[in-house]
């Protein structure tokens, strides 16, 4: 399986201005500055995504078509990345107005099939991400997480991380990802693209 195009689709507010595109969905959510926009650069191997400017200044969801194939058979999908949420010197009204938008789009959503939850490797979680855990999970929403920047920290670090991440949020689904030299790259398109086939 390899990605062999992608592109911009279209910015969106709410479910309805999803409704003519029947293609499945991957979610890509996390903090700003996180690496999301790198990671989905890196995936797609095209710069689709723009590096997000102020934290929670948007409540928009940029969609990118990823075209792959697939023994042969080529397929799409679509890549949705989230505005970035939470940020420690942000109030909490801008999680807040975060949720609402997100949450219409997800509730009428039947294409999507799993969020990528976007973390640093270097940071550790708190009470946003424990909130943000809390809100999928009573939605029943399938996730994955992938720890980004991991060229920032040696192999043993980010294994350690990667056990520890996996018991606090309770998922096997972690994946070490770095956009700086793409380790972790094809073990985490596999992922995604077995999600979408
Ligand atoms: P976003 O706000 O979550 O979309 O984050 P960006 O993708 O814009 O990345 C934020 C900063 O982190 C930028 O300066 C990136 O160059 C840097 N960055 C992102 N991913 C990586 C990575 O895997 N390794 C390293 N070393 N830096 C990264």
């Amino acid at each position: 399986m390899r990605i062999i195009g992608a592109e911009y689709l279209k910015t969106v507010v709410g479910p309805n201005d999803r409704k003519d595109c029947i293609l499945p969905e991957i979610c890509f959510i996390g903090r700003s500055n996180v690496g999301k926009s790198s990671l989905i650069n890196k995936l797609a191997m095209h710069k689709i995504a723009r590096t997000s400017s102020t934290p929670g200044a948007t409540k928009a969801i940029n969609l990118y078509k990823v075209r792959f194939d697939h023994g042969g058979s080529q397929k799409s999908a679509i890549f949705s990345d989230f505005p970035g949420f939470g940020y420690s010197k942000v109030a909490r009204s801008t999680y807040l107005s975060w949720e609402q938008a997100i949450e219409t789009y997800i509730a009428e959503n039947r294409y999507i099939r799993r969020l990528l939850w976007v973390l640093d490797v270097r940071r550790s979680l708190d009470t946003l991400d424990a909130a943000l855990l809390a809100w999928i999970n009573a939605r029943s929403l399938p996730f994955s997480v992938v720890l980004t920047k991991s060229d920032k920290e040696s192999r043993q670090f980010t294994l350690a991380k990667k056990k520890a991440v996996a018991v606090q949020l309770l998922t096997e689904m972690v994946f070490p990802f770095s956009s700086k030299d793409g380790s972790g790259r094809k073990e985490l398109l596999t992922h995604i693209l077995r999600e979408v086939e």
